[in-house]
């Protein structure tokens, strides 16, 4: 049984010694290589880690970021990627989140790195990548393998957080390890595939990439982000490199289809196409499948929460515009459920009735880092089970079973949006806009047809000023597009902000 990613990578590493295991637009590494720079990184990290602890990793997704994460796994840490294009206070929030003492960073984002006014060490990975390990680093690192646990933590992935502040969902590899061994069986994934990486190293749809093309000994080329706005420039992209395999958030897919990419070119090797994040608009669907009649289409469903995913929807058959792709059934080995607002179960009977979407299994992670109150709002002994431990995750979404007994995701239950592909809480950014000098209350809505963030506010500042404002704290993707300035925010009869009343009037506009 494993009880570690890396021995993903180890058992790769005999099988595929010279294959290349990762690439990036501008080098590689054969398998040979990514274990004995892990080894040998994680060797030079012994000095300033503890077993357990958050090391972060400040740089863009690349080749010699994949080979930090995995050398943090190694000396027995959890890393955490940070987006060196994110503003500094929200990187020293999640610094301080993870009272981190140490980090790692590329020389490219070493400048921006010192504008953190961070005091703990920072190691460049060009520099520990020269590392060579004696003999006793490598028994003490076989020592540190032997000590750990599959509960351990592997990683933590940051999203918005309703109060402001971002929320670190932190996950050990025995979810990882369920999950990707159901995944990759499901889905046939092996060691002819070029899986080509499109999401962000952190997001947790790029967990999927990294570690079944290490499972399976495929190979990961990481596309580059920019070219996400050139899809002549991507399809050749990916076409140059065989790539087979697209595990990609439905907006970069769509990306491809709005802009008639394939009037362009049809990468010749793609044969699986795995998709989630959003509702998978059919119109897009459907072009890319009539682009790829042969390929596999697969729409899964699950927030960062639960690893990755718990249900899965192979498309078998063609869907009207109208209809719902259903997210389908839950993977081997996840438990997935509604409940009513009673927390009473709703069956596959029940057909069409709406409840939150629940999930309990080994993939359920261990909660949000250092935050024990959103961790006990979420992640709760199941109300169906009074006789023992059983940890769900309530995801907020909701859902219910179609005609054909298969899940569909209906909507939120609260303020959480998707805008281009990001988890957003509508809180967050009315956190921030309070905090902007000359507002005195705020409050944003999403109008999903626009796809618009719209702010509105209650005070004598402007758009310019709170812009600027938000830039210094929130990543661009969530700045509001439009801000509406009201006299009186409309409250309702409990002394709630009334979100309908707004979009009334700014209907009415
Ligand atoms: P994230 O944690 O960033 O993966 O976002 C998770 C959220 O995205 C879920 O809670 C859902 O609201 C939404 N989501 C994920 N996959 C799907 C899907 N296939 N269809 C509809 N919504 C989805």
């Amino acid at each position: 049984m494993s009880k570690s990613v890396i021995e993903y990578l180890e058992n790769s590493a005999v099988m595929f010694p010279e294959k290349i295991a990762v690439a990036d637009d501008k080098s590689s590494m054969t398998y040979k290589e990514l274990l004995c720079y892990s080894k040998n990184i994680a060797a030079a990290l012994l000095p300033y880690v503890k077993q357990g602890q958050a090391v972060p990793v400040y740089m863009e997704k690349s080749c010699m970021a994949l080979a930090a994460f995995l050398s943090i796994a190694t000396a027995g840490c959890f890393y955490v990627l940070l987006d060196p294009s994110y503003p500094i206070d929200r990187i020293n929030s999640i610094i301080h989140t993870l009272d981190a003492n140490m980090m790692i960073v590329d020389e490219k984002s070493a400048k921006k790195q010192e504008k953190l006014g961070f005091e703990g060490n920072v190691l460049k990975i060009e520099e520990l990548i020269q590392y060579t390990a004696s003999k006793e680093e490598y028994t003490h690192l076989e020592k540190i393998r032997e000590q750990a646990l599959d509960i351990d933590p592997l990683y933590a992935i940051f999203t918005s957080g309703s109060t402001g502040v971002p929320k670190g969902v932190i996950v050990n590899h025995r979810s990882v390890i369920d999950f990707i061994d159901c995944f990759t069986n499901q889905f046939g994934i092996s060691s002819d595939d070029v899986i080509g990486n499109q999401a962000p190293f952190d997001f947790d749809v790029s967990v999927k990439d990294i570690y079944s093309s290490l499972k399976c000994g495929a190979t990961i080329q990481i596309i580059p982000k920019s070219l996400f706005s050139f899809p002549a420039i991507l399809l050749d992209y990916l076409d140059n490199n065989h790539v087979t395999t697209l595990i990609w958030a439905v907006s970069a897919l769509c990306i491809v289809t709005r802009l008639n990419g394939f009037d362009y070119k049809k990468p010749s090797n793609i044969n699986k196409v795995i998709f989630s994040g959003e509702v998978m608009p059919i119109k897009h669907l459907n072009l890319w499948r009539a682009a790829y009649p042969n390929a596999m289409f697969v729409n899964v469903y699950g927030p960062t929460e639960i690893t990755c995913n718990c249900t899965y929807y192979i498309v078998d058959r063609a869907f009207e515009l109208d209809e719902t792709l259903p997210i389908g059934k839950p993977f081997p080995n996840e438990r997935v459920f509604l409940l009513d607002e009673k927390d009473e179960l709703i069956t596959q009977q029940d057909c069409h009735k709406i409840g939150e979407i629940c999930v309990s299994g080994t993939s359920v992670t261990l909660g949000y880092y250092n935050n024990k109150e959103k961790t006990s709002e979420a992640f709760v002994q199941n109300p169906l089970n009074d006789k023992y431990i059983e940890i769900i995750y309530r995801t907020g979404d909701l859902g219910y079973y179609n005609e054909k007994k298969e899940l569909c995701f209906s909507s939120r239950k609260d303020f959480q949006i998707k805008h281009n592909g990001h988890r957003i809480e509508l809180g967050e950014i009315d956190a921030a806009i309070n905090a902007a000098d000359g507002v005195a209350r705020a409050c944003c809505i999403y109008d999903e047809k626009k796809q618009l963030i719209i702010g509105f506010y209650e005070g004598e500042s402007d758009k310019k000023a709170i812009t600027h404002a938000l830039l210094a704290k929130l990543p661009k993707f969530m700045l509001p597009q439009e801000f509406v300035k009201v006299d009186t925010m409309p409250v309702t009869k409990n002394g709630k902000i009334d979100r309908k009343q707004l979009m009334e009037k700014y209907n009415e506009k």
